[in-house]
């Protein structure tokens, strides 16, 4: 009957992805990439790019007065990486999940940091943490016409 039919709406959201340099140089791109198509999260735009240094700068931007900023930049433009937009329900929250915490040694078991990184630097993996971020880091990383409509 028409009074028990409802439609659910589900929230879908882009979010900014990336592979740093040494989850590129270390062979990881296409585990990370089968756990992001297993898990669901459509590729609306993939690409690998060298960041130029002042895109790096950009998009680290409030990290600027930290002391670890310099290296952060370097580390990050050291080699290529591979930018992904990805799309799905709570994707932002949910790709930060499957990286785990910032710090490798916080970060679970499970997770690509918890299984893949060791050091803070160079923790092979990277999400916006904020709708703001991920609509900030997709213009900065992607044009238009690189994104599936
Ligand atoms: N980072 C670092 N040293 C620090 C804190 C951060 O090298 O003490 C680097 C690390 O690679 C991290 C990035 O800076 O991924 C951005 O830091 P943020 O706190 O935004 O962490 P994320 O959002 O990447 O988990």
């Amino acid at each position: 009957a028409a009074d028990k039919c409802f439609t659910l709406w589900i929230m879908s959201e882009r979010t900014f992805a990336m592979i740093k340099p040494d989850g590129v140089k270390r062979g990881l791109t296409a585990e990370i990439l089968r756990r992001i198509e297993h898990k669901g999260y459509r590729v609306v735009g993939l690409k690998l790019y060298q960041i130029p240094r002042e895109v790096a700068e950009n998009h680290y931007g409030e990290h600027s007065d930290k002391p670890f900023f310099g290296e952060l930049v370097d580390f990050i433009t050291s080699g290529p990486v591979v930018a992904i937009a990805l799309e799905g329900e709570n994707a932002i929250a949910g790709w930060r999940s499957m990286m785990g915490a910032t710090n490798p040694a916080n970060a679970a078991p499970g997770t690509i940091r918890g299984d893949f990184a060791t050091s803070m630097g160079e923790n092979v993996s990277h999400g916006s943490d904020s709708p703001e971020s991920a609509e900030r880091e997709l213009a900065l990383f992607f044009s238009d016409s690189e994104l599936i409509k």
